[in-house]
């Protein structure tokens, strides 16, 4: 976790305490108090018991003994066990040993009265920091799980974000909205969660990807501004750190290009990066696709560091080195310092390259020399001044290595640029408390998928071609760029977004060119191509994934322990034990069996 401010609570008072077990201070010794918490640790000396009691504001240092409680008390409190739920009523006095590790160190409260509000089994895995509990255990037991600091700081860490987020976006005028979750079908690149109507039999719903559509009718409507910190659902094939149900912050705006909507959402990043990590506020950079493609092999890159990618086809190609030959692109890039790497480690990274998930065949270096001279796997092919060529391509100093891979284009553009992260994770230069903002635009808008006689929209099929570019659609299609952007933050993609088309018959031609038949772009889009007859201003939004943007933000990697209730890598809540089957009573209601 990065450093947090003080978490700042008002005096908490109920009926069951007069203070959390995070707010006595050196000040408020003499006072008499009521705490109410859980039993974090206790240790019993005999004649002098110290119970460690927790609530989600810290820990208060209780003590006992024999001088100063009676004996039935003492007892009773030698019954306590881990997490009982306890109230105490008593004195604060000053700690004899303080502990300057925790705020209320310097005191402690001699016990008065204990009252037990609830005991408790012992928990089937250590509640501190650094758990015993696997992974499933811990899933199974969230809520034992979330009394952990490590858990409820990430919880109350995704507040405060979403605080600064709502403060910042109604200061600009966002009206936070609300669209429905049982709603219809929509291509939008993933499967969708349907939910079966009793009412209407053999029909379902769908709960939304995103709230797209509605959200371009709020601007139809003339909301003018919206946003909705909203969960969305894909059924996708679960990679490792995808939630079947995440939350986005989904915004909308009218009458704006998109120069506008990088302005207003640059200025929500920089918003929370001062109010989260007092950075001072920077412009972010800009990169084409093309270019961000060509330089990191990566539409999402991440430019805490350099490496950039060079094409190194006219320095290594008809040298006699057949295997360059044969290929449609070579590329490679520099790394510092890199020419002090080992056989061993060299062989490291050719295996890690080779790797299924990678794919590449194998991988050729160079190493450039302190003494100017160079040393790499295919000297027998290559001159000095070759190779001298390649490191000038790649910008490579005295003392670095170039890595090299080749194939077809695009493929090895990302394969290296898998590379390139994997090396700079290594070399420590992803240092999570470092934060590298860019815009990427300039997205072509469509992509064409192989074995497809159709084009698929790189965003999604509402976003508008560049206006200069419309009279392309006809004669080639692919050249046209989209009015898209994403936000990127250290190598994630965080949002994305488009100025959408407002225009009917422009619709209804994006469609074409999707694919869609006029009668199913009707059937399925209708709604939205109707609302365009009546009045829809232009307009344009984006979304940012919130679960990502808030583990980002804390110098994460990972989004599940961000969610209060996250589902496993099969998709399934083991807590809950959810999927589940239904009961033949409610298959039957639901029509969704056969009444044989
Ligand atoms: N609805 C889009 C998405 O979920 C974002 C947008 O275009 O605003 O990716």
């Amino acid at each position: 976790m990065l450093s947090q401010k003080p978490l700042i609570f008002a005096q908490i008072t109920s009926m069951h305490r007069s203070h959390t077990c995070g707010a006595l201070r050196q000040s408020d010794v003499n006072k008499d108090v009521q705490l109410a918490g859980w039993v974090q640790r206790i240790r019993d000396k005999g004649f002098v018991l110290w119970i460690d009691l927790r609530d989600r504001y810290g820990v208060t240092q209780l003590v006992l003994d024999e001088e100063r409680c009676d004996a039935a008390l003492i007892s009773k409190a030698k019954t306590l066990g881990r997490e009982f739920v306890v109230q105490v009523n008593g004195y604060v006095i000053e700690r004899e040993a303080k502990n300057s590790a925790i705020p209320t160190g310097d005191v402690e409260v001699l016990v008065k009265e204990l009252t037990i509000l609830n005991p408790a089994e012992v928990p089937p895995f250590t509640l501190k920091d650094e758990t015993d509990g696997g992974d499933d255990l811990r899933m199974k037991y969230r809520y034992l799980d979330i009394r952990r600091n490590t858990i409820k700081d990430k919880l109350l860490f995704r507040n405060k974000v979403a605080q600064v987020i709502r403060n910042y976006l109604s200061s600009q005028d966002f009206a936070e909205i609300e669209t429905p979750y049982l709603i219809k079908s929509t291509p939008e690149g993933a499967r969708d969660f349907v939910v079966p109507s009793r009412m209407n039999p053999g029909q379902f719903y769908a709960l939304p990807q995103s709230p797209q559509t509605f959200k371009q009718l709020l601007m139809v409507g003339g909301m003018d501004r919206y946003y909705q910190i909203v969960k969305c659902f894909r059924d996708e094939d679960l990679r490792a750190d995808r939630q079947p149900e995440f939350t986005q912050i989904d915004c909308e705006m009218s009458f704006v290009e998109q120069d506008d909507i990088l302005a207003v959402f640059e200025g929500l990043l920089q918003q929370l990066l001062q109010d989260i990590h007092g950075i001072k506020p920077t412009t972010f950079p800009r990169l084409s696709y093309a270019d961000a493609i060509a330089t990191y092999g990566s539409d999402k890159p991440d430019i805490r560091f350099g490496m950039h990618l060079a094409g190194l086809n006219e320095v290594a190609q008809s040298k006699g080195f057949q295997v360059f030959d044969r290929q449609e692109w070579i590329g490679g890039f520099a790394v510092e310092g890199g020419a002090a790497m080992s056989r061993k480690e060299i062989d490291s990274w050719i295996d890690w390259v080779k790797r299924p998930q990678i794919g590449a065949k194998g991988m050729v270096w160079v190493k450039c020399n302190e003494d100017g001279s160079y040393k790499s796997s295919v000297d027998k092919f290559y001159s000095q001044e070759d190779l001298a060529a390649w490191a000038s391509a790649c910008h490579a100093k005295k003392g670095d290595i170039i890595l090299v891979l080749s194939g077809g284009k695009a493929q090895t553009h990302t394969q290296l640029g898998e590379l390139r992260l994997a090396v700079a994770e290594k070399m420590g230069l992803r240092d999570p408390k470092v934060f590298a903002p860019l815009w990427v635009v300039d997205f072509p808008l469509f992509e064409q998928v192989e074995g497809e006689d159709h084009f698929h929209a790189m965003h999604h099929p509402f976003t508008a071609p560049k206006p200069a570019q419309i009279v392309q659609l006809d004669s080639s299609p692919s050249s046209v760029f989209a009015n898209a952007y994403d936000l990127v933050l250290n190598g994630n993609e965080i949002g994305g977004g488009s100025i959408r088309i407002h225009n009917r018959k422009m619709q209804e031609k994006i469609f074409s060119l999707l694919g869609f038949s006029k009668q199913e772009a009707q059937a399925q889009f209708g709604f939205l191509m109707d609302a365009f007859r009546y009045g829809a201003p232009p307009h344009g939004g984006i979304a940012l994934g919130f679960d990502r943007l808030v583990a980002v933000l804390d110098g994460q990697e990972s989004i599940r322990d961000y969610i209060a209730f996250p589902k496993n890598n099969s998709g399934r809540d083991v807590m809950i034990d959810a999927p589940a089957p239904l009961d033949d009573d409610q298959l039957d209601e639901l029509s969704l069996q056969s009444k044989t």
